[in-house]
């Protein structure tokens, strides 16, 4: 008991980053005409009430006294101008989060003539940043820090990659453009090309860029990440296991990815008219108990941004990249989770129709 107390007492709290990527939705409307792309709405997810997306990410933070890093879509400045994303950047900012980029390549078909052209010959849009030209990857990269400075008056210090596609190119344009740290590689999702790049946490350099994973971890009875750490995909006890694991192994920092759009969900009409806006209950849960455990075990976990640990992160030798698992609770919990959901669902349309 004693030993078990010492041994608690010499570990010194992890890194755990809750990263939210925020960005418009395309809405197949590149492939179906009778669509058009959405915008704050789909940030939102107001029902005239209450906003169930980026609404209660900002309370429940607040509630628990936490600040999150929020990745913000620039390219969809193409096609929607700059004023939604920059007023969705100033209420984030109003409430005291770190603001950085994140960029999807879909959006330069609203741009580029030659890329609308490319649509005849695809069977779905490109949104992938591995396997360009160089050169390329680096104008798109320096012009979306110039938009990422408009939207909301900062100097980005961090990147990520829409769909987290990567290649060690990105890395040189990154460097390039002055942005000194990035969270690209999300394992369990893209799988980069480049050994090196195949990563499923820890602290990394690559042409300098300090890189930070998104967290991959194994389901218990696998000896390779097969799940990336999400609101969405992973269970409450799934993601309690992960950090759990992380901080017996002092295996940080620990980065969770969500998006606004995970807990307040557009039901648009089959004709795109309209939509109405619900909460992801289920999602919701998850993150509440997150923030709560956050909140309340500051002395194992330190809730970080990627402003705050710029200078933590640049100045860390490489940090292992050691295998977290979840629990078979956390596994079984999944499949029954994941399969009640959509009965569940049915049977709130159902009770509110
Ligand atoms: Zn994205």
């Amino acid at each position: 008991m004693v030993d078990d107390v010492r041994a608690k007492a010499a570990l010194r709290p992890i890194d755990v980053v809750i990263s939210v990527d925020t960005e418009f939705a395309i809405n197949s409307a590149l492939i179906d005409p009778r669509r058009t792309p959405i915008g704050r709405d789909y940030i939102d997810a107001d029902d005239g009430t209450t906003s169930h997306g980026l609404g209660f990410m900002l309370r429940t933070l607040a509630e628990h006294q936490l600040r999150a890093t929020f990745f913000i879509e620039c390219f969809n400045v193409f096609h929607f101008g700059e004023e939604p994303m920059a007023s969705v950047a100033k209420d984030i900012a109003d409430h005291g989060h770190d603001l950085q980029i994140h960029l999807h390549l879909v959006w330069l078909y609203y741009r580029l003539e030659s890329w609308r052209r490319r649509l005849e010959h695809e069977s779905r849009p490109e949104d992938r940043f591995a396997g360009w030209d160089p050169g390329e990857v680096q104008g798109w990269v320096s012009e979306a820090v110039a938009i990422f400075r408009r939207l909301t008056g900062r100097q980005a210090i961090a990147f990520r990659s829409g769909n987290l596609s990567v290649d060690l190119n990105l890395y040189r344009a990154l460097a390039a453009a002055n942005i000194a740290l990035a969270s690209n590689v999300g394992l369990a999702l893209f799988r980069p090309q480049e050994p090196e790049l195949q990563l499923s946490g820890g602290i990394h350099r690559f042409s300098g860029v300090v890189e930070v994973p998104v967290t991959s971890y194994a389901d218990f009875f696998r000896q390779q990440p097969n799940r990336l750490l999400t609101t969405t995909g992973s269970t409450w006890r799934e993601i309690a296991a992960v950090l759990e694991s992380a901080w017996r192994k002092q295996a940080g920092p620990v980065v969770i990815l969500t998006h606004p759009h995970d807990f307040g969900r557009l039901e648009i009409a089959a004709d795109g008219s309209g939509f109405r806006a619900r909460p992801a209950v289920l999602q919701q849960q998850r993150f509440v108990e997150l923030c709560r455990l956050l909140g309340r075990e500051r002395d194992r976990f330190r809730t970080s941004t990627f402003d705050e640990a710029a200078e933590r992160w640049a100045q860390a030798g490489t940090e292992n990249d050691r295998l977290l698992h979840a629990s078979f609770s956390g596994f079984t919990a999944r499949a029954v989770e994941n399969r009640l959901q959509p009965r569940l669902a049915g049977l709130r349309r159902l009770l509110s129709a």
